[in-house]
């Protein structure tokens, strides 16, 4: 029986994801279908050729394994879904780009989203469910946790740490840290597009503009 592949989500995020997929695939020389899986689907359908269904529906497919990317911008959601799936036996998977560059030693878990022209550079490790978009690029000794976000454009310099589910918004410049001292960005931050980070981004706050200050709650 062959594997099974799938992109969970069939909006904006899952519906650009999909073209990194199949050209994943061909680079690895395996031939298979694959499906968008979205909940909000009620019978299957056809989405940009490609068959669509909910996770139930999914679910129910006979094959013996099956691959799923969660191509869903919101790391609340990814994080719930990959609970669902290895809760279900299911693999989480990770595709990238055939304009992706990867260096050396870059460890990455499983889930990734690499999109087209993004680079990621050398002695990096990044937790589960990563998203780079577009033209995002990861520098030198970045340590990244689980379920980060970077929209398209995002310019993570070297020695930054990035903690889990913090989001990155389109075209962020995030100033370089030292190996002794690097930049963090705390977890659950959100950095405004465009912002120019200069210091470190203390847990749960969004910051904006240029240098980027923290956005007080009204
Ligand atoms: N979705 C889903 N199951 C969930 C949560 C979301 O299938 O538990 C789907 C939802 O129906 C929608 C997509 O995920 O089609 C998220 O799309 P959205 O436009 O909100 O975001 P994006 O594509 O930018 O991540």
């Amino acid at each position: 029986m062959n594997n099974l592949y799938a992109i969970y989500g069939a909006s904006g995020c899952g519906r650009s994801l999909m073209p990194v997929a199949r050209e994943h695939l061909v680079r690895l020389g395996i031939q298979a279908e694959i499906y968008f899986i979205d909940d909000a689907l009620t019978t299957i359908e056809e989405v940009n050729t490609h068959k669509a269904m909910n996770y139930t529906h999914f679910k129910a497919l006979p094959h013996e394994q099956k691959y799923v990317l969660i191509a869903i911008a919101n790391s609340r959601i990814r994080e719930k879904i990959t609970n669902q799936l290895l809760n279900d036996d299911i693999n989480l998977w990770s595709v990238r780009s055939n304009t992706t560059i990867v260096m050396d030693d870059v460890q990455i878990a499983s889930g990734a989203a690499l999109s087209p022209f993004v680079t990621i550079t050398s002695n990096i490790k990044i937790g589960k469910c990563f998203h780079a978009n577009l033209y995002s690029y990861v520098e030198h000794d970045c340590v990244i946790g689980d379920y980060v976000t970077f929209a398209p454009g995002v310019k993570c310099n070297g020695n930054i740490h990035i903690e889990d589910h913090a989001y990155i918004g389109t075209g962020a410049v995030i100033k370089q840290g030292t190996p002794d001292k690097p930049l963090v960005i705390g977890k659950g931050a959100i950095v405004g597009m465009g912002a120019v980070v200069t210091k470190s981004v203390p847990a749960g706050v969004t910051v904006v503009g240029n240098p980027a200050k923290i956005l007080e709650k009204k």
